[in-house]
Formats: structure tokens, C-alpha cells, sequence
């Protein structure tokens, strides 16, 4: 729902801004347009790398804590990637973006969506930090085979700065 329309978004906006001029250049000239899309191509490749990243560990292991956080961490993650894709997409494209001349702006509301409904991001924030919490009690209750990364730090005995409450 989410990696189609905002490819499509970005590849509109590719398109427009290859051909759009201001102040006598072609506008994907100006580094503040390429970057808004090089931001959002590299969301997208990292959004779709995600998606089969977490497939494969559904694909292939039983439902532990760690494939319940890669799935909520995935919902999150690829929901709000696209929707600053087809944030950016808009945006380069200036005021004719937001019209209904190019698909954008339907883009736009129908990616908004995507972060409320089926669990919205908040609850995903919920699962993922409950899971992650859940796997460090279980690596501390381990004990010493698991390594203790806080004594690498040079004033790491110095008990009396740690002061919790
Ligand atoms: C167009 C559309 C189609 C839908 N289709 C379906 C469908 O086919 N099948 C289906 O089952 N459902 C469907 N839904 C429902 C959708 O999944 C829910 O709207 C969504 O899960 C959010 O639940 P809610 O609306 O009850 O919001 P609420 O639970 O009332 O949430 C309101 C706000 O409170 C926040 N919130 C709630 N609890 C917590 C918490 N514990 N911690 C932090 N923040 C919290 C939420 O993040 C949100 O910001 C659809 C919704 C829409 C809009």
C-alpha cells in the first residue's frame, strides 16, 4: 500500500524536475531539490529492504519477540518513509505538486492513512519497545557470558556518580 504510491510519487517528481526550469536552469540542478530526492530514494531502497528482510525471518522461523519487533519496526519504519517520499515529492515540485494535475496530492491523503490504521505507529512504538526490553532482561539475565559493555568506559567504577533515583 505504501512503497507503490510513493515510488510512483518520486518518479513523477523525477520527471517534473527534470524538465522544469527556474532562474534559468533545470531545478534538479539545485541541491536543494536532488537531496530532497536522494532522501527519499534512500528511504524507499531502505523501506523495501526492510519489507523482505522482515518476510524472510517471518518465512522462516517460528513467532518469537524479535520477528513481533522487526514487524512493527517495519510497519513504523515503511509507513513513515513513504510518507516523507511523497512529502518530498510534493515539495520539489512546488506549487503544481499540490494540484490534482499530477497524482501526488491523492498520494498524499492516501499515505496519510497509513500510519493510523492496522495498529497505529504509536502502538507499534508500544510492541517495539516492549519486545526490546523483554530481550535485554533476557541477554542481562544471561550473566557473564553476556559482555558488559558499560565497564568499557574509563570512569566505569565510579559507583557513586550512578544515582538512579
Ligand atoms: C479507512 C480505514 C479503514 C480501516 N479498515 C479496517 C479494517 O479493514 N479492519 C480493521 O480491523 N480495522 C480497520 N480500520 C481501523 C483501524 O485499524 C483503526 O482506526 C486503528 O487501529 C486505530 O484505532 P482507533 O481508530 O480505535 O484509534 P484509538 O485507539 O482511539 O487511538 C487514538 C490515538 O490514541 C493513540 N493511542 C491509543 N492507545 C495508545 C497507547 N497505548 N499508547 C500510545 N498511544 C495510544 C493512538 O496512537 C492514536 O493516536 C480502518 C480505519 C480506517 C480509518
Amino acid at each position: 500500500m505504501t512503497i507503490g504510491p510513493a515510488k510512483a510519487s518520486l518518479e513523477v517528481a523525477g520527471g517534473y524536475t527534470t524538465h522544469r526550469k527556474a532562474f534559468g536552469r533545470v531545478i534538479n540542478r539545485f541541491e536543494g531539490v536532488s537531496f530532497q530526492v536522494a532522501e527519499a530514494s534512500m528511504l524507499l531502497d531502505a523501506a523495501r529492504s526492510m519489507v523482505y528482510t522482515t518476510a524472510r525471518a517471518v518465512d522462516e522461523g517460528e513467532e518469537t519477540g524479535a520477528t513481533r519487533r522487526y514487524i512493527s519496526e517495519t510497519k513504523k519504519f515503511v509507513t513513515e518513509s513513504c510518507q516523507t517520499v511523497v512529502h518530498n515529492a510534493m515539495q520539489v515540485m512546488g506549487g503544481i505538486g499540490y494540484t490534482s494535475v499530477y497524482p501526488i496530492e491523492r498520494h498524499y491523503r492516501d499515505l496519510r492513512l497509513a500510519s493510523i490504521w492496522t495498529g497505529t505507529n504509536e502502538v507499534m512504538s508500544m510492541i517495539i519497545a516492549h519486545e526490546w526490553y523483554t530481550d535485554y532482561a533476557t541477554r542481562h539475565r544471561r550473566g557473564p557470558s553476556y559482555r558488559d559493555w558499560e565497564a568499557d568506559a574509563l570512569d566505569a567504577d565510579a559507583i557513586d556518580e550512578k544515582i538512579y533515583e
